[in-house]
């Protein structure tokens, strides 16, 4: 394999590295994750870095390096713009990078969530005013939709005991179980289910809605307070119980803007 390769990129995160260096993680559609050094020190940082600080979309020159793998050259392919003069846009963007960043491990190949925060940012990029409320729906959806990448889908149609659809206002949801339980299952055996809760219809259809619909169709749900905050509790049920790497209470914080 040659030691100098070309990607295209999102970037992810930034830090300082060392004494003039930064440190950079973004999302490709090859390669997964991927993370590199920007060596400052000299002028070369100043003309690289300006694309690399934005929110965009860049083609990166690598160098693999024996330690770790060098920048040598950006190119920006899309810089989404509008995003940037929007507090709630920008807000959603960043939140959904780190998201991103916390999920995944380096080089672990996956186009699907290469496509799916692409999806994410034009989808922001041509949205106009959001309420704290929708911010917060939308985050929601995000994260749903990167858990389902992930490989942890919430069963949102079928009884996770008996495996038999579910009911109107008859079932419960079980985060630890990772869905919703009928019922005559948790009479059947109280115990194995005390920990279900109780979500309502609107509640449950908020979340397949969520998970499901198009970023473009998130913004017509009606959010009515008591289902958007049933949609919250068990979102974040579900991420303490299955993915706790995403830190549940940050993302309804994260749009209170
Ligand atoms: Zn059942």
């Amino acid at each position: 394999m040659s030691s100098l390769y070309s990607t295209t990129a999102i970037i992810l995160s930034r830090r300082d590295f060392r004494e003039t260096d930064r440190w950079y993680t973004a999302l490709t559609p090859e390669f997964g994750k991927i993370e590199f050094v920007a060596r400052g020190g000299h002028k070369s940082l100043a003309k690289l870095t300006p694309h690399l600080e934005m929110i965009s979309e860049v083609e990166l020159l690598l160098v693999r390096g024996r330690q770790y793998q060098i920048v040598a050259g950006t190119e920006r392919r899309r810089a989404f713009f509008g995003l940037h003069e929007r507090l709630s846009q920008l807000t959603l963007a960043r939140s959904a990078l780190h998201l991103v960043d916390s999920a995944t491990k380096p080089l672990e190949s996956d186009s699907v969530l290469y496509e799916l925060l692409e999806q994410w940012l034009e989808f922001l990029c041509c949205t106009e005013s959001i309420s704290n409320e929708r911010a917060g729906f939308l985050l929601g959806s995000f994260t749903l939709k990167l858990m389902d990448v992930c490989g942890y889908r919430p069963e949102l149609r079928l009884c996770v005991s008996c495996h038999r659809s579910i009911e109107q206002n008859s079932y419960l949801w079980h985060a630890l179980r990772g869905g919703v339980v009928c019922e005559s299952c948790t009479r059947t055996n109280q115990q194995a289910w005390f920990s279900a809760r109780t979500i309502s219809d609107e509640a449950l259809k908020l979340v397949r809605f969520a998970l499901h619909e198009p970023f473009s169709e998130q913004m017509r749900p009606r959010l009515e307070s008591e289902h958007l905050e049933s949609f919250h509790e068990v979102l974040e049920s579900f991420i303490i119980s299955h993915f706790p790497i995403i830190p549940a209470v940050s993302l309804r914080t994260a749009c209170s803007i």
